[in-house]
């Protein structure tokens, strides 16, 4: 061992490798050596063949383990693969904090301390109408602060044909009770009626609670209460209500082709106490759960010791802010956010990029290497968002020869400096343009095609 580490001083990649990490590398790269002799393996067991196993074995121990991936799903809101993508001007907005003392909670004008929420309090409220906001930590911290500040240790009444998961495994249900309100289930699956709500309530009731379908639809024999009639209820009978919107839409997106998704504004408009929504599905900000309401709720909500434990850090509200100032121009939030670019382009532009890449790959691979062509396709909202919406769109179709798509896609993620994630289908690999950030990201998976499958 001490024979090695005296020589890793003449090997460049080892030298700067912190000393742990370097004496378990070699250590692990000299075990493996023993294992592959005594198996009867024919191998060089010299001090250059150890130190070269010991190399790639930092590089892997100081690669980071949350980096970049190339996105070539045509998932937008891929929650595996970190939602939304920031606008250049958000990112550049968390680094800016990041980098240095900033006025999180520190009121220049006074020198006094000031509050964090006053950083996008005024936005959410001039882009949705309510008259209080802030924000915390994401939406599934925001429905969990709110049913526990109006309803721990009460009743909560919810329909039946919303009882569901949002994700990870985090359902309304358990959200419930881990919130200390008893659940008061009223209606059925498919159907709810004004009078199943106004049978439910009683001086125990501390909340009507209604989960806006943004990631399901029920459909068929159907019947939901809408908004306005429970907010009408609990005027009647002075209970709260709180909506889960959920997907986050400030801005109507149907003259872009996508079905009308209600608005956090028009939940506000129609009197509800409370709409919650998420920051990174469709606004397109960083991950972030936004609460909006009357002065009074949001009041008591921002008061909640939650809202303490679930608050959020200074790049996201930075992040969050300079998002929201974005959408305060409508076209510039469709040209400026990513996932909002991405979901309202059209196929005709899908098409040309992914005609782009094919003459590119045709051009750099040697003849009969890779067989492509470009093919109508859908898009995917993603992040439990927009179920039933098709995005059309154009992709990028790849038969390998020589392989199978499993065996391509496994080597587009293993095998490429940046992994590129694509899509399967019928044995083909799919690359569709749409989340692919800029050229750059299309020539390299282009590039990354060829290498794999046989250029020049
Ligand atoms: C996505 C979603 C949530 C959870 O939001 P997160 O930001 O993922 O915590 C809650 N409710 C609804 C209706 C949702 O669509």
């Amino acid at each position: 061992m001490d024979d090695l580490l005296a020589a890793t001083a003449s090997v460049e990649e080892l030298r700067g490798a912190p000393r742990q990490v370097l004496v378990d590398a070699l250590r692990d790269a000299v075990e493996s050596a023993r294992r592959r002799i005594l198996s009867g393996e024919a191998l060089d067991p010299s001090v250059g063949s150890v130190l070269e196993d010991a190399t790639a074995r930092v590089a892997l121990a100081m690669r980071p383990s949350l980096r970049r991936v190339v996105n070539a799903t045509g998932i937008i809101v891929h929650t595996n693969l970190g939602r939304s993508v920031l606008a250049a001007s958000a990112a550049r907005a968390a680094a800016e904090v990041a980098s240095g003392y900033s006025t999180l909670e520190y009121d220049v004008d006074s020198g006094e301390r000031g509050s964090r929420h006053t950083h996008v309090e005024s936005l959410i409220c001039r882009l949705t109408g309510a008259e209080a906001a802030f924000a915390v930590n994401n939406n599934a911290a925001a429905v969990m602060m709110t049913i526990a500040a109006f309803a721990r240790g009460r009743e909560a009444i919810v329909s039946r044909g919303q009882l569901v998961e949002i994700g990870g495994s985090f359902r309304v249900p358990d959200i419930m009770a881990e919130s200390g309100a008893s659940m008061v289930e009223v209606g059925t699956t498919n159907k709810t009626h004004l009078a199943d709500y106004e049978r439910a309530v009683s001086d125990k009731t501390g909340l009507m609670l209604k989960v806006h379908s943004s990631n399901y639809r029920v459909v068929g024999f159907t019947n939901e209460v809408s908004l306005a009639e429970l907010v009408d209820l609990g005027r009647r009978t002075g209970v709260p209500v709180f909506e889960d919107q959920g997907s986050g839409v400030l801005f109507d997106l149907s003259p872009f082709g996508l079905i009308d998704e209600p608005t956090v504004g028009a939940s506000v408009s129609q009197g509800a106490d409370v709409v919650s929504c998420s920051g990174d599905k469709l606004l397109g900000g960083p991950q972030a759960g936004i609460v909006v309401g009357t002065a009074e709720a949001v009041a008591r909500l921002k008061k909640h010791p939650m809202a303490r434990a679930l608050r959020l850090d200074k790049m996201t509200l930075a992040a969050l802010e300079e998002t929201l100032r974005i959408c305060l121009d409508h076209g510039r939030a469709l040209r400026e956010i990513p996932t909002l670019r991405m979901l309202t382009a059209p196929r005709e532009e899908m098409r040309a990029r992914a005609t782009r890449m094919l003459d590119r790959l045709v051009a750099c691979a040697s003849e009969g290497r890779v067989v492509g062509e470009v093919l109508d396709e859908v898009s995917r909202a993603g992040g439990g968002a927009l179920p039933l919406v098709d995005i059309p769109t154009a992709v990028l179709v790849v038969t390998p020869s020589g392989t199978s798509a499993a065996g391509l896609c496994e080597a587009l993620r293993l095998a490429c400096a940046v992994p590129i994630v694509a899509r399967i289908k019928d044995d083909r690999v799919l690359i569709d343009p749409r989340t692919l950030l800029d050229e750059a990201e299309e020539d390299y998976v282009v590039d990354s095609l060829v290498a794999l499958l046989g250029g020049e």
